[in-house]
């Protein structure tokens, strides 16, 4: 692996940071303490080509690969971790129909996708009753004549209030993992109704919701890859979405650190800088040391897809260490800041309650490690 950036990575890294100093940053608080949806911070994403930046540039991407894609998430998310996940999951959706789209729907859809039309994208596959278990998902697809008719729940869907397009994953088979398709579902479409807002402990300025899919018809090119691929299409999305979410937990992580550094550099007590403390050094030591090794960990994994090798396990040693490292950094942040980290006064008190998402979507870390055994063991 090649530790030196190369420009592009360079130059992306460079442009998502000076948008998430200028643009994400500043508003951060204010969708924390009001869950209102970024629209206009997503708008600028979709112009600094960061919602589809592992696209082809012929459907608008950045075509910058996944390396910088890695880079740029954890710049947004030391920003911002709402307005991550939001670029995140449509980062997701648009690798999903590029990589298994036909040439019709990666036309139809990725331009919109890349250039904001969509606003953004949402990934259904979760449900009231299947999560870490989503082979036994329910929501059914039966064939009518005309194409398929969904009927079923979805649950926490991110960015469903705000999406142009949903993939849905959804029975067309038998029980178990071979009995799942892939549909990709317009906005708007009559059958899909979009629930309330989730009332969420972090990442409250991102969009979470239950989707109920009633008759909702939809025609035959709705249909993503074979039908019963589905499951498989889902497990290679998510090994690529876990590469996003350690890189969110990264910089999540790394905005907690640098506000414990300054912190401990201005906070007196007993006469000196707190910093002065041996205590305080080795945890801001533990936290430095624990960063660089998730960063390390991602960048590999980013290595790996963008090479087109398999990289399953390396996406989940990177999806699990990242996102435990990054709540273990949060928390320490807490501790230097003392009784003042626990008010909203300072920003730990915000990243704590983020970071903590990070270790249950897109794969708790018990299935990240059940993932990670099965590959040490075969
Ligand atoms: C804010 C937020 C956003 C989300 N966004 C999306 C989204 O956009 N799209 C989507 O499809 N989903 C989304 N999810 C769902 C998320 O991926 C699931 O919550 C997650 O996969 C866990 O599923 P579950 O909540 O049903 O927990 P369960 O699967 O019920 O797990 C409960 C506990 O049991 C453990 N467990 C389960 N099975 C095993 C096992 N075999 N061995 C050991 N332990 C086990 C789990 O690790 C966990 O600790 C989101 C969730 C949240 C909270």
């Amino acid at each position: 692996m090649d530790l030196e950036l190369n420009e592009t990575q360079q130059l992306i890294a460079d442009s998502a940071r000076d948008f998430a100093a200028r643009v994400v940053a500043p508003r951060a608080a204010e969708l924390d303490k009001t869950g209102a949806f970024p629209t206009e911070t997503v708008r600028g994403l979709a112009e600094q080509g960061l919602l589809g930046v592992n696209l082809a540039s012929r459907w608008g991407g950045a075509e910058a690969g996944v390396v910088s894609y890695a880079l740029a998430m954890t710049e947004i998310a030391k920003a911002c971790a709402s307005t991550a996940v939001t670029m995140a999951v449509t980062n997701m959706v648009g690798e999903v129909v590029q990589a298994f789209g036909s040439e019709a729907q990666r036309e139809e859809h990725l331009p919109k996708l890349t250039g904001g039309e969509y606003l953004t994208g949402a990934f259904a596959l979760s449900e009231p009753g299947a999560g870490s278990d989503a082979a036994a998902l329910t929501t059914v697809a039966k064939k009518a004549d005309d194409g398929w008719v969904i009927d079923g729940q979805k649950q926490w869907i991110t960015n469903g209030g705000y999406a142009g397009l949903f993939v849905v994953w959804a029975r067309t088979g038998g029980p178990g993992a071979k009995g799942i398709s892939t549909f990709l579902v317009k906005k708007g479409t009559p059958g899909l109704t979009i629930g309330r807002p989730e009332n969420k402990h972090g990442l409250r300025g991102s969009n979470t919701v239950p989707l109920t899919f009633d008759e909702c018809r939809v025609p035959q090119s709705a249909l993503l890859g074979e039908e019963g691929m589905g499951f498989r299409v889902a497990m290679m999305a998510l090994d690529g979405g876990r590469i996003g979410i350690s890189a969110q937990a990264i910089g999540i992580g790394t905005a907690a650190l640098e506000a414990a550094v300054a912190y401990a550099k201005d906070r007196q007590a007993f006469g000196r800088p707190i910093a002065d403390f041996q205590a305080i050094q080795w945890m801001l030591a533990d936290s430095r040391t624990e960063l660089e090794a998730a960063r390390l960990l991602c960048l590999r994994a980013a290595t790996l897809k963008e090479r087109g090798a398999a990289f399953t396990r390396e996406a989940s040693i990177s999806k699990l260490f990242s996102s435990e490292a990054a709540n273990r950094v949060c928390n320490r942040a807490v501790q230097i800041h003392g009784g003042y980290g626990y008010t909203r006064e300072f920003p730990v008190e915000r990243y704590l309650r983020d970071v903590r998402i990070t270790t249950i979507y897109e794969g708790t870390s018990e299935i990240q490690r059940m993932v990670i055994a099965r590959s040490v063991l075969s």
